[in-house]
């Protein structure tokens, strides 16, 4: 058994200001056919799941490229098919093949490409034909289009909100992939609309609930994988919106009926999923009546996002937090590469004169100017997303001088996932009042056991969060909340 495997990955905000060119996957993750490292990124573990399985059962693996890109605009369409043609490439040579499994993201957008993944997944059937099992991985945000799901025989999202469960959706891709090449099962894809778009994080109720439930089907009475597609509102593509996918083991009618029915339960749900959100107001009375030596108050910046394409270089709370007279502060991060520069140029010890953040967007607020210290470089700086390892790229903690506030300022964008951003430059967030990160909920899973509380604070950014008044051209479906009975709308 020949099996072939690459990853191509981005989430295309549509709306954002920032594009997506070749440098923003060689500086994020770009690892040619080999030489993908032994642990995960979060859309390419099936790269480590496969060579294990390759280990125990001694089938033929042929590594592709893999490449993602930190969410951002459009993708250059040059630079999207020079990606995909290399994929394609190294699938051709490979042929013949017996089964192909991606690491897809699923929300990617080129300038002409709208359907990036569907278009990619076409033409590996093209090269592969009919009878070839073709599976892939998705995150949730992402849309279904009904081209991927006629070119693919299976594809499974993580269920999770934070994805902290990547690698075991990787597995299960995996396994039912390498089932269906070997002919022991059929995997059928059914899916059904929800026509609408909302957020569900799943570390609370209801979706705690809701997810445990899909898990507890799996594998049950011909049920092979149950995925909720939340869909992404940044994405302005005429297919956005959330939807169910379930795979039978061949029940089409058994998986038609199970998607209508657990996505009539998600259309239930509707606007009761979503995280409790602060005002920046609100947000600063908590800070103000915080217990002393209880662990710090975690604020997100849930929609100046990096990882929804984002700038993460929005201020805004930042000078908030400093005039509301908060003097142990740490940030991470703010994206401006210049700075990094002039603090990496300036060298450990000195002060500096800088302004920081506040360029990239016309809501990203005023540079936060001072006189820092340079307490901290690296490079590059890093995190941890689960088992995977994210790069800041080159980074610096500044200190504002006279106060523990500490800013990490990075070269790479990059949403906060793990306080080890923290500890691995040098900085305990444990000894922080307060901590301000740069993220809408997967920070949330790694911070929670350090913190006193978390508030998610919603600041206007670019970040198109409210559907109803998001400027979509291209979607024009109805879907919830921008009609409010969207079954009785065409
Ligand atoms: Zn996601």
């Amino acid at each position: 058994m020949r099996v072939f495997t690459a990853s191509l990955a981005t989430e295309t905000n549509t709306f954002s200001p920032i594009p997506t060119d070749h440098d923003s996957f060689l500086s994020a993750f770009y690892a040619r056919p080999g030489e993908h490292p032994e642990t995960p990124t979060i859309c390419s573990a099936v790269f480590p799941v496969l060579r294990r399985r390759r280990a125990e059962e001694g089938f033929t693996l042929i590594e592709g490229t893999a490449a993602w890109a930190e969410p951002g605009g459009y993708v250059r369409q040059d630079v999207y098919e020079g990606l995909r043609d290399e994929i394609l490439g190294q699938l051709q040579a490979a042929l013949p093949i017996d089964c192909v499994i991606l690491g897809l993201h699923g929300a990617m957008v080129a300038r002409e490409t709208d359907d990036c993944e569907g278009d990619l997944l076409a033409r590996v059937r093209e090269l592969v034909g009919p009878n070839v099992v073709v599976a892939a991985e998705l995150d949730p945000h992402s849309h279904l289009t009904a081209k991927r799901v006629h070119e693919a025989n299976l594809l499974v999202a993580f269920q999770e909100f934070p994805h902290i469960d990547f690698e075991a959706r990787a597995e299960q891709v995996v396994n039912l992939a390498l089932a269906a090449t070997r002919g022991q099962v059929r995997p059928v894809m059914s899916t059904y609309d929800c026509r609408m778009i909302d957020i569900f994080p799943t570390t609370q109720e209801p979706m705690r609930s809701f997810v445990d439930g899909m898990k507890a089907l799996e594998g049950q009475d011909g049920i092979l994988s149950v995925s909720l597609i939340h869909g992404f509102m940044a994405g302005d593509v005429p297919e956005m919106g959330t939807q169910l996918l379930v795979i039978t083991d061949n029940a089409p009618s058994k998986g038609d009926q199970l998607a209508r029915e657990l996505g009539e339960k998600i259309f239930a749900l509707r606007g009761t999923t979503k995280m409790r959100t602060y005002t920046l107001e609100e947000a600063l009375v908590q800070v103000e009546q915080a217990a002393a030596g209880a662990g710090p108050i975690v604020l997100a910046d849930m929609w100046d996002n990096p990882g929804g394409g984002t700038s993460g270089d929005n201020t805004l709370i930042l000078h908030a937090l400093i005039k509301a007279g908060v003097t142990s502060l740490g940030v991470s991060s703010i994206w401006d590469p210049q700075a990094v520069r002039l603090a990496h140029g300036a060298g450990v010890g000195t002060h500096l004169e800088m302004r920081i953040g506040g360029k990239t967007h016309l809501s990203s607020g005023p540079p936060f100017d001072g006189l820092f210290e340079v307490r901290t470089l690296a490079d590059p700086g890093w995190q941890s997303f689960v088992e995977s390892r994210v790069t800041l790229g080159k980074t610096a903690v500044v200190r504002l001088v006279g106060t523990e506030v500490d800013i990490i300022i990075n070269s790479n964008r990059t949403q906060t996932f793990d306080p080890n951003i923290f500890t691995n430059i040098s900085l305990d967030p444990r000894q922080k009042q307060v901590l301000l990160v740069k993220s809408t909920n997967h920070f949330y899973a790694a911070f929670a056991p350090l913190a006193q509380h978390i508030l998610h604070v919603a600041m206007p950014t670019g970040y198109p969060s409210d559907p109803v008044t998001a400027p979509y051209r291209k979607l024009t479906r109805s879907l919830w909340p921008r009609v409010a009975q969207p079954f009785k709308e065409t």
